[in-house]
């Protein structure tokens, strides 16, 4: 009696994973067939090119497709009207597939080699277009999945606005929106496939505004206080600070008011900061020292000085569980063939970056796989990593060797070339939502890892404070 109940559960969950392993294929199959779908939806953000929060037009198409493919919808979720979640399911595990929107101002660029503005305020540098429709593609094929199985579990989908400055996740989380999660899916478009482990810089930026007295410059100066005097004492100090903090560190600054005329003293001038290093704990510590150097510049040259926090992000906290399993789809799914017309403007691409031709081995292949990274950027995906185990990659929209937020950037993921690494990454996300949902144990596995590395004592402070979200700052 025992052995044959024993064989029948054995059998049972055989049939079941013939099943499942038939349906993956088809359901990877059908995300195939609607690559042209698919490709016309990014094509159209990649149109809107929206700005953080501003991304109406977007974030709008996206929920409608995944409305359409039978998700509910949240909208206007953290107090960001383009947020949104889209669930399909029940019960856990809940697995949730973010997905990016917004592009870069001043990056403007048509779908050619050759650099030339498209007449837009800003420009899909950083491939976002191509990373929010993945992610909607996955979600949709996942959901597709778990009715086909009847399996149990529910798949979301999160519309993260304002990724560049904004810390749009930073919202999210700190709004408990990801607190149910079991585990959290991304990936990032770039100029290979890769799904090694992730590493990110803790940033925190802020404004700095100096309030002075205006006067005639020549007239009567001594009347005046000049709010850029405020600002140059500021980054003076800055820029000294920079030998006396950790070498591994970044600030940056833009002046983004500086008066308007010179015969006018200035009454007000503004410095946008960002200061970055793989530890949060070092950030607070050059931010903090950042906010005194401002208040010496303003006590020194007789202005005041308010400053408002813009973002704020965690490092990335890999999870090396999620993150083999993100590496053996991705090299099952595999990179990318350029036809001969891709082939031609990817050589075009590569001379004006300083290459003769377009490595093309780059888009084909997969990355070998390392658990050791470098940070070079921030991202509020690392705000996320510390709330939930989360997993991410990268593949091959543009031409190799091309920067993020460049020129050729924006080209690339205007054409062919990045909607193919968008449909990589749409697959890969899919079957490893897929694993997830399949298998218990390794969402278990994945999650001891994470509270292991997280710390039994860590809790959760956003950098950013608890302002309001910085809806305006791109305006
Ligand atoms: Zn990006």
């Amino acid at each position: 009696m025992r052995k044959t109940l024993i064989l029948l559960v054995v059998l049972g969950t055989s049939v079941f994973s013939m099943n499942a392993q038939k349906s993956e294929k088809d359901i990877i199959k059908k995300l195939e067939q609607k690559s042209d779908e698919y490709g016309n939806i990014a094509q159209n953000i990649w149109e809107f090119a929206e700005m953080g929060y501003q991304e109406e037009q977007s974030s709008g198409l996206l929920q409608k497709t995944l409305k359409d493919s039978g998700f509910s919808i949240k909208t206007g979720v953290a107090g960001i009207p383009t947020a949104f979640i889209a669930e399909y399911g029940s019960g856990s595990p809940v697995i949730a597939i973010m997905g990016e929107y917004d592009a870069l101002p001043g990056l403007s660029q048509k779908a050619t080699a050759e650099k030339e503005s498209a007449g837009a305020a800003a420009g899909h540098a950083c491939g976002h277009h191509l990373f929010g429709t993945a992610s909607t593609a996955a979600a949709i094929s996942t959901k597709e999945w778990l009715e086909a199985n009847k399996a149990k579990g529910t798949i979301r989908f999160y519309g993260t606005p304002a990724e560049e400055g904004g810390s749009g996740k930073v919202y999210m989380v700190r709004e408990g929106l990801f607190n149910d999660v079991d585990i959290a899916l991304h990936w990032h478009p770039g100029s290979q496939n890769a799904a090694s482990a992730g590493a990110a810089l803790a940033n925190k930026s802020a404004k700095f505004r100096f309030h002075g007295i205006s006067a005639h410059a020549a007239g009567s100066p001594e009347k005046g206080r000049s709010a850029l005097d405020g600002v140059e004492a500021m980054n003076l100090m800055i820029n000294m600070m920079r030998e006396h903090i950790p070498q591994e560190a970044r600030i940056h600054y833009v002046i983004t008011a500086g008066g308007k005329a010179p015969n006018v003293v200035p009454d007000f001038a503004e410095v946008y900061y960002y200061a970055r290093h793989n530890r949060r704990d070092v950030v607070i510590d050059i931010f903090d020292r950042m906010v005194k150097a401002a208040e010496g510049a303003a006590l020194g040259t007789g202005t005041t000085m308010d400053y408002e926090m813009i973002g704020g992000t965690h490092e990335l906290l890999p999870n090396l569980t999620l993150q083999k399993v993100m590496h053996d789809n991705l090299s099952e799914v595999g990179g990318i063939e350029y036809t001969a017309e891709e082939k031609e403007f990817a050589d075009k691409i590569a001379v004006t970056l300083g290459q003769e031709k377009a490595d093309l081995a780059t888009a084909k292949n997969v990355h070998p796989y390392k658990t050791e990274a470098r940070a070079y950027g921030s991202t509020d995906v690392g705000d996320v990593s510390f709330t939930v185990p989360t997993v991410g990659f990268g593949t091959a929209t543009w031409v190799p060797g091309t920067p993020a937020h460049s020129w050729q950037a924006v080209a690339a993921g205007g054409t062919s070339i990045g909607r193919k690494g968008m449909m990589v990454a749409a697959k890969t996300l899919t079957k490893t939502a897929i694993d997830l949902f399949k298998d218990k144990k390794l969402v278990e596995t994945a999650k001891a890892e994470f509270l292991e590395k997280r710390g039994a004592d860590f809790k959760y402070i956003p950098l950013l404070g608890d302002r309001a979200p910085a809806l305006d700052y791109r305006k």
